[in-house]
């Protein structure tokens, strides 16, 4: 399986130890900050929901619904993803074996 951010094969780093989730610390990083990017979204598109509510614009609303369903599965996705991937080692040159 290649990385979960980029799609990139993950260089073998040997030894016991779960798969690694992403080719390196960018990636790794960057997923935490998609995170972030994705709370806000979904924080924003709920409040947009509720606002086409209220007009009873019911189409917009439910295209909102849809929408922060669609957020949720892929932040849900992406948490998961660092808290497996916790205990591997943050050091930038990478090669670390813890
Ligand atoms: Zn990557």
């Amino acid at each position: 399986m290649g990385c979960v951010k980029c799609g990139k094969d993950i260089p073998e780093i040997g030894g016991p130890g779960r798969p690694r989730k992403f080719c390196g610390d960018i990636c790794r990083k960057s997923v935490t900050m998609e995170i972030r990017r994705l709370d806000a979204r979904i924080a924003k598109v709920e409040k947009d929901e509720s606002n086409y509510r209220i007009k009873g614009a019911e189409g917009w609303a439910k295209r909102a619904a849809e929408e922060i369903r669609r957020l949720e599965a892929r932040l849900a996705e992406l948490v998961a993803t660092q808290a497996d991937d916790a205990n591997v080692c943050t050091h930038s040159n990478g090669d670390c074996h813890e």
